[in-house]
């Protein structure tokens, strides 16, 4: 079962060190925490083929390094991990040495050892060694050794955080602590409170098929592909698509381990829970099956009963300082979940270029007013071409793909008929009457209706492979992987995310989606790459989520991809669009653009930061936060430095 964390289970072998994967069965979740699926074995077959078929790099490439964490000699790593062996079981400590090859894999058979969309040389982000912790209590003993012997350590939840570093530390050398392999219980479902708590490694997937499997009327909420971890992707605020899509906003309580090896509960988990009535005799400890990491202070540990039930409990609201940040290892999480409802998925198509405008301007007032029940994506066409996953050669050229030849081949895509799309609307309404699904889409198909040749359709009317229908999954909280299909774009795709906050204003003037739109397809043109973008629009604001996509073989590629984020970034901060999250090497960039008041928010993080880590052990340079021992060493790598990544790799050179 994946609901199943124990250290016997055996699941989580074989993580993809120095394998040849390109044979190996694709792991099911029955025999692998990370696994996918039985319902979704074929399509995983299929786009893993899909994938390998445009795959030109080798499966594993020999190290040419050795990999140590930073300010420690061969021999001082060599006693510090065999300490770590004994406190932890040999068998839950992996050196990534030079007899492990780099394998990249592919979304469903990930690495843990290094960022498999590698934007620099897929040697630079390395990790040293691999820990798994089995509980809480060995998660603090990780960071005590870490403390003891001055060994960065980066923690991970499932390691797919593709496009943004995957499991790759930020610090060479660093130790990354897999949570996942070992922490992967379903601590709780609760079908009353409609809410659930997790450790680290169950994924959308797990958690899924678990609260099917116990028939209850739940739904989860998931990003659009669904083997991530929901307690990793909730810290890093990801972003899914039911009416519960922010999950941070939607997470209640979490426990952490602190740098200084303390344990917390945050929310009413600071509160115990209530206590066994007085007894005549004393009972055993942890009578009541409490486990090791739960029984503290001699107490058998009851969780607060209201612990997810409110967020805030009493004093400062802490949990949002352990989100995109390096101040804490989070080892459970409680989540709210949706009670099942009814619901209607369409998609509406406009015919030209410059509707973005008046499309934004409609959609604000229908989410203010909270008719759009979620977060609907509106696409470029292009994106319609992509994730059928045929590869862009039938366009011969490097240069990006021109208006009319996307416009030509989108054409099939839709019913015949439908004439000329530029932008795809998908939206899903919610309800418990059909009644009161079908005024909500009376009212969205009125208000869209006034941009002339618009189009709406529903899943019924297009073909049964059309990308709409994984919509409805989606929507729904289904999770599944029909998203990895745009990477077959280009031959062994990797993509990184530029993604700005924009308000939600069609309108004309520099902070527009109009402006910032242009902005990003001008300086996409200029590098040489098709733009991919995707808008999450909310009733304030939307996430520009740009996809460039590169051949990670292909060194020209990457260095013009590197130089479009850093132009981007930069070009979008002097407009004030700044980024809700980025690839771990660009995170200085963004952290540095967040400069109102000479960067107070930067000097808060890093009181914060040297508070609770004095000895910069957790996850430095992670969103662009630097411990004392770190920063102004040459570690940051800020817009203008004239870094070329490739060359001059991401260590500070002495
Ligand atoms: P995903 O769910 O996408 O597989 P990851 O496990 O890669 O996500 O987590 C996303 C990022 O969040 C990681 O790169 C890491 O920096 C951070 N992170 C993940 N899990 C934890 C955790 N349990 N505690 C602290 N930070 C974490």
């Amino acid at each position: 079962m994946p609901t199943s964390g124990s250290a016997s289970s055996g699941q989580g072998q074989g993580q993809g060190q120095g394998q040849d994967q390109g044979q190996n069965p694709i792991p099911s979740l029955t025999t692998k925490y990370s696994g996918v699926p039985a319902r979704l074995q074929q399509e995983a077959v299929d786009a893993k083929a899909r994938l390998y078929s445009q795959k030109t790099v080798p499966d594993s490439v020999p190290r040419k390094k050795k990999a140590l964490p930073p300010g420690v000699s061969e021999a001082g790593f060599d006693r510090a991990i065999a300490e770590l062996k004994d406190a932890l079981g040999h068998e839950n400590v992996e050196v990534n040495g030079t007899d492990r090859p780099l394998v990249d894999g592919w979304y469903m058979e990930h690495p843990n050892t290094h960022d498999a969309y590698h934007i620099a040389e897929q040697e630079e982000l390395v990790c040293s060694a691999v820990v798994y912790p089995g509980n809480t209590r060995e998660v603090q003993t990780i960071v005590g050794w870490a403390n003891k012997h001055q060994v960065p350590i980066y923690p991970i939840s499932m390691g797919r955080n593709i496009g943004y570093g995957g499991a790759a530390p930020r610090v060479p050398g660093s130790v990354v602590v897999d949570l996942g392999r070992r922490m992967n219980r379903i601590v709780n479902i609760d079908g009353d409170n409609a809410s659930c708590v997790v450790e680290p490694g169950v994924s959308y997937f797990a958690l899924y098929e678990e609260i099917q499997r116990r028939g209850l009327p739940l739904w989860i909420d998931c990003p659009d592909l669904g083997g991530g971890s929901v307690l990793g992707n909730a810290i890093d605020r990801g972003v899914g698509y039911t009416p519960y899509g922010d999950h941070f906003a939607n997470h209640c309580g979490m426990e952490l381990v602190l740098p200084s090896g303390e344990v917390l509960r945050t929310g009413m988990g600071a509160m115990p829970g209530p206590q066994p009535e007085p007894q005549p005799e004393p009972q055993p400890q942890n009578s009541s099956g409490a486990t090791d990491s739960q029984a503290r202070d001699g107490a058998a540990d009851v969780p607060n009963p209201t612990w997810q039930s409110f967020q805030a409990a009493y004093g400062p609201y802490i949990d949002g300082i352990f989100s995109q940040s390096n101040y804490g290892i989070v080892t459970q999480m409680g989540f709210w979940l949706m009670p099942a409802t009814g619901h209607q998925s369409y998609m509406i198509t406009f015919a030209r270029e410059d509707d973005l405008a008046r499309i934004v301007d409609i959609i604000r007032p229908l989410a203010q007013k909270r008719i759009l029940g979620n977060i609907p994506q509106l696409r470029h066409v292009i994106q319609e071409l992509a994730v059928t996953g045929k590869p862009r050669s039938f366009w011969q050229y490097q240069k990006p793909m021109p208006r009319d030849v996307i416009r030509a081949r989108a054409s099939t895509l839709f019913p015949p008929g439908g004439g000329d799309v530029s932008w795809v609307f998908y939206g899903t309404q919610y309800g418990d009457t059909a009644a009161s699904i079908a005024g909500q889409l009376a009212t969205v198909r009125a208000a869209f209706a006034q941009i002339p040749d618009s189009r709406f359709l529903l899943p019924t009317d297009v073909a049964a492979d059309h990308y709409l229908h994984s919509r409805v999954a989606v929507c729904s909280g289904q999770p599944g992987l029909r998203e990895l299909d745009w990477l077959n774009w280009v031959p062994n795709a990797a993509h990184l995310f530029f993604s700005p906050i924009v308000p939600t204003a069609g309108g004309g003037g520099r902070t527009t989606a109009s402006a910032i739109h242009n902005l990003v397809a001008q300086l996409h043109a200029q590098h040489g790459f098709d733009l991919f973008p995707t808008m999450c629009v909310a009733a304030r604001e939307m996430h520009y989520i740009a996809n460039i996509v590169y051949d990670r073989a292909d060194r020209d590629a990457k260095r013009r991809a590197i130089a479009l984020m850093r132009d981007l970034i930069r070009h979008a901060a002097a407009r004030g669009f700044g980024e809700y999250r980025t690839h771990l090497l660009f995170a200085d960039q963004v952290a540095q653009s967040y400069s109102w008041n000479g960067g107070a928010l930067r000097r808060f993080n890093e009181s914060i930061k040297d508070a609770l880590d004095p000895n910069s052990i957790l996850a430095p340079g992670r969103n662009g936060i630097w411990g004392r021992r770190f920063r102004g060493q040459g570690w940051e790598i800020l817009d203008g430095d004239g870094r070329d990544l490739l060359i001059d790799g991401v260590v500070p050179k002495l």
